[in-house]
């Protein structure tokens, strides 16, 4: 089994997500593979901005037909069997986002704990919506994540949710299974969406990696590798070939924001390499990290 994350610039174009598909097809040549996805670029700052916008009263209809169209369109020029029928799932789904805001918006002063689940509701949309379209495109079984990534006190609860993982995707696993990165539920009523903070998606995947004893984590998104600094602003940076735990973590740490900085420990505690890779350019190496 490997464990393949795919992140919002490898969700957010026909190009990437054509990509995505020759990648997953390559790698369930040889092994299971569970694939994570995060949001459409762009989609959960949209959707924060969306549920701000109900609270102060602002307008919502326009960033909703915005969200609807890129996704239909990235729908038309990918699906090629029955995208009508994907086109009308995303738009079911465009539509009950827009119930929820709706309430959000005619009760903007209920309790703080209740504004925050609400928000949690709206934003998880974006990964609801892109796993959709992930899973058709490549054949693949949608799992839903709310399901077994669980959350408590702020943290994962990493007990349950490694109980719930193990249950989800058990070893006898074969084929392509797809789920949302980010979206997660409360440990003691799942009903309450949560989720594992901003680019969590990277964590979420190494959670399933480590509760499912995963060969491998990769991490798919839009540069090379792990370079010694960020390689868009600088262009003297270099890339790394292999790196330790130790290493990767630190400049994680300081700030590289190619990994989200809780991923590495489930994953290095259960022994389970890392490969940082690009979507963008297929035969390019990567980074190993071990
Ligand atoms: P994704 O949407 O795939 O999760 P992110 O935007 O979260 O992608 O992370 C990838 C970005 O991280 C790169 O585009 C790059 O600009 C930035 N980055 C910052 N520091 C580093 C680094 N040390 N090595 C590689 N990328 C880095
Ligand atoms: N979509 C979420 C975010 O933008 C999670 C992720 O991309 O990892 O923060
Ligand atoms: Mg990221």
């Amino acid at each position: 089994m490997i464990v393949m994350k795919f992140g919002g610039t490898s969700m957010g174009s026909a190009e990437a997500l054509l990509n995505v598909k020759r990648a997953v097809t390559d790698a369930v040549a040889h092994d299971p593979v569970i694939v994570v996805v995060s949001a459409m670029s762009g989609v959960t700052n949209q959707l924060i901005d969306l549920a701000q916008a109900a609270l102060n009263g602002d307008e919502i209809a326009p960033t909703i037909e915005q969200i609807k169209s890129r996704h239909h369109q990235v729908i038309d020029q990918v699906i090629d069997k029955n995208p009508e029928e994907v086109r009308n799932y995303i738009t079911a789904m465009t539509d009950a986002l827009k119930d929820l805001v709706m309430i959000l918006a005619a009760n903007p002063t209920l309790p703080d704990n209740e504004i925050q689940t609400m928000k949690n509701a709206v934003v998880s949309y974006g990964e609801a919506m892109s796993s959709i379209i992930a899973s058709v495109l490549l054949r693949g079984t949608l799992h839903n994540a709310m399901k077994f990534i669980r959350t408590h006190a702020g943290g994962v609860d990493w007990i349950t949710t490694k109980k719930l993982v193990g249950e989800e995707f058990p070893e006898t696993l074969s084929g392509i299974h797809v789920t949302q990165g980010f979206i997660a539920s409360d440990a003691a009523d799942s009903a309450i969406v949560t989720n594992l903070g901003r680019g969590g998606s990277d964590f979420t995947a190494a959670l399933i990696a480590a509760a499912t004893g995963a060969g491998r984590l990769e991490i798919w998104t839009d540069v090379d590798g792990f370079y010694d600094s960020d390689p868009r602003k600088n262009p003297d940076a270099r890339l790394f070939d292999q790196m330790t735990f130790d290493q990767a973590q630190a400049l994680c740490d300081a700030g590289a924001k190619v990994i989200y900085p809780p991923t590495l420990m489930p994953v290095r505690e259960a022994g389970i390499p890392v490969w940082v890779k690009n979507t963008f350019n297929l035969s390019a190496r990567g980074t190993l990290i071990q």
